[in-house]
Formats: structure tokens, sequence, C-alpha cells
């Protein structure tokens, strides 16, 4: 279907799998958890051995902050702005094209998700939501005696509560599309708690995670407080543990029926997040050359194109004004503004009030004018 072949280029990440952010989540908290411990490992044998001079040691960078952000954007490619992350859409064949604002690749021309971008993710603040870590904390206990008692409707809906409070907290972390799109942001939500629950009840998961805590325990640090480093012959278990629960979760998902529930049908994605995940909470702790090494393992060597703006028609997007570039041929997008659906296959609405014209997002008859707030109608209503 559509305008171009399909490629293989892509690497293959495996069949029709879906889970996404839920384990990429998962490994960049544990992460994060374990770096933090290392720091405050590190900061006390610096403490130790700068005592004799009577100076307090500088903080370390803060996981998540800006300073950590920038450690790991060093590792990875250099800015190139002008250019997108190259790509091709696995639904209708088509190569990315033009400029993307987050981390969430969606295609110029049928608005699918193709891809995840590790440089943009790393560029954003991810520090963590208080409101979400306190859903997290209120919500432990029970979650563990529903999971031993075997109820996973309970699970479940403990999970709803926590993903509700991830999307509303930690925004950046969720596909832009989850902002003003309420259907798409419910089942976001229903997805990432069907795959926790799925894992939670899954004896291979839990033992994988068991063993994935045992190793992260294992590591060993070097380096100083400042930088402080992972011993590579110690962090390449972790990498092999990585690597199994992704397949696992890979059959896992696919047995669960997780698929239907995502709504971006992006199965294909489901190594690249897991690994993105892992990276970015892992790369800035690495020596260059196992960085390197990791990011290769994992298939994410950052390539770059320039951006193509072609001959695209310009328009405007009906829920934010943003201007937006539809390519010929091109059926849908998702606004780069406000990540609703723009449907291409509608004429472009004027406003009687302002005269501005616009594109109704996909599924709205009426909407308030972006730029004067006068109702807009799509004509043939009323
Ligand atoms: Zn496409
Ligand atoms: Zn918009
Ligand atoms: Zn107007």
């Amino acid at each position: 279907m559509g305008l171009f072949k399909r490629k293989s280029e892509e690497p293959a990440e495996g069949g029709p799998v879906s889970d996404r952010m839920a384990l990429a989540r998962q490994w960049q908290e544990q992460a994060k958890q374990m770096q933090a411990q290392a720091m405050q490992q590190a900061a006390a044998l610096q403490h130790a051995t700068a005592a004799r001079q009577g100076s307090q040691a500088a903080p370390a960078a803060q996981v998540g902050s800006m300073t950590w952000a920038r450690q790991v954007l060093a590792i990875l490619a250099p800015p190139q702005p002008g250019f997108v992350k190259r790509c091709t859409c696995m639904v209708c064949g088509a190569p990315k094209k033009l400029p993307t604002v987050t981390a969430y690749v969606y295609c110029d021309y049928c608005a699918s998700l193709i891809d995840y971008d590790l440089r943009r993710a790393c560029e954003g603040d991810t520090a963590p939501d208080p409101a979400y870590a306190a859903t997290v904390n209120s919500t432990q206990a029970a979650a563990r005696e529903a999971a031993a008692a075997g109820d996973r409707d309970t699970y479940r809906d403990l999970q709803k509560r926590v993903f509700e409070a991830y999307v509303t907290g930690v925004p950046m972390a969720v596909s832009h599309r989850a902002r003003n799109d309420r259907s798409y942001r419910d089942a976001y939500v229903g997805y990432m708690a069907g795959a926790a629950t799925a894992r939670a009840f899954d004896p291979a998961s839990q033992a994988l995670e068991a063993e994935m805590r045992q190793r992260v325990m294992a590591l060993r640090y070097g380096g100083n407080m400042m930088s402080p480093t992972v011993a590579p012959d110690s962090f390449w278990p972790v990498v092999d543990t990585l690597q199994k629960q992704i397949e696992t979760g890979k059959a896992l998902y696919r047995s669960a029926g997780l698929a239907e529930l995502d709504p971006d049908h992006a199965e294909h994605l489901t190594g690249k997040f897991a690994w993105s995940g892992f990276c970015q909470g892992w790369l800035g702790m690495l020596p260059a050359d196992t960085a390197t090494q990791l990011l290769d393992r994992a298939g994410l060597t950052n390539e770059y194109v320039p951006v193509e703006a072609e001959d695209g028609q310009s328009r405007h997007c009906g829920g934010c004004g943003a201007e937006f570039s539809a390519l010929p041929g091109a059926t849908a997008v998702i606004c780069e503004g406000c990540g609703r659906k723009m449907d291409l296959g509608s004429a472009e609405i004027p406003c009687a009030s302002c005269g501005a014209v616009m594109t109704l997002p996909a599924g709205a008859d009426r909407m308030a004018c972006p730029f004067c707030q006068a109702q807009v109608e799509r004509a043939g209503l009323r």
C-alpha cells in the first residue's frame, strides 16, 4: 500500500510484538536508581579522600538533570540543525523528511509512529515528577498484594492509576499525541497497564527481573565523584540480561494480545524503545568506547539526513494554530505543535470571524479557532 515500496533496510526488531515505553521506563528508572546509589557511594568515597582539605566535595550531576543530559548527549552524535533522523515508515514505506520536535517520530504521509529518536529524548528534562512518584509509592503495597493473590484486575486498575499520573506528570516521556487527544491517552494508559500486568504475572519475566537486580548490584564502579564510571566487564552481563528481557517481553506481549491495545500499533519498535530507555539511563556512566559498543549492539547509532521540505503545501492546525507541511500524496500527519492527528483528506476551513484558514483534527467537526476563539465548523454541519 502507499506511495513507496516497503524497504527492508530497517533493522529487524522482531515480530509483531508490543511493549514500548513500559519496559523502557522500567529499565530507565532502574538504571537511574542504581546510578544515584553509585553516585552516593562515589560521593562518600570522594568525601573521605577530600576530608583532609576540609572541603565538601562538589555535587555530582543529578541524574535526569540538564547536566546529566549533556553528558549523555556528548556520547551521541553532535547536534545537526536542519537534519532529521533517518528512518522509513513500516506502514506505507515512506522515508522521513520533515523535522521533528519530540523523540516520537511520526510518518509525514500516513501519521504512523515510525521511530524513536534517542538523541531528542536525551534533550528533554526527565526529572521525576513528585505527584507521579507519590502515586507509585502509594500503590506499591496494594500492587504487591494483588500480585501475590493472583488478582489481575485489581493489579491492572492500580497500574492504570500509575500511568494516568505518568502521562500527566512526565509528559515529555510520552508521545505528544497524549497531550490533547483523550482517546489516544486513554488507550495508551490501558496499554501500559496491560503490559505491566502481563509482566507481573509472568514467572519468566519475574525471574529475569530478579536476575537483572542481581547483576546491577554486582556492578563495579570507577572514575571519580564528578564522573563515576561503570567497569565494562561488570556491565556486559547486565546488557545480556536486558537482551533476554526484551526477547521474553516480545513473546509475552504477543501472547497477551497487547498489540491491539497499543494506540500507535508500533510493535516493530518494541526493541528500540527498550534499548533506548536503557541507554538513556546508562550511557552517561560508561567509558566512551563501551558507550559506543552499547549503541552499536542496541542498533541505536544515530543517523541524520537533511530535512526535505519539498513542495509541501503549508497548512495550519485547527487545534493549536501551528503551521505544518502537507507533502504531496500525504493522507494524515501528527501536528508537532499539539500532537493532534490531522486528516489531510478534508479541505481547509476558513474561520468566519478572523479569516484564518485551518485543517480540523481527525474526528473533530468543530473547534474554537486557535487564533480568535470563534467557533469553526466543518461545512455541511448543523
Ligand atoms: Zn507512513
Ligand atoms: Zn496542532
Ligand atoms: Zn478565527
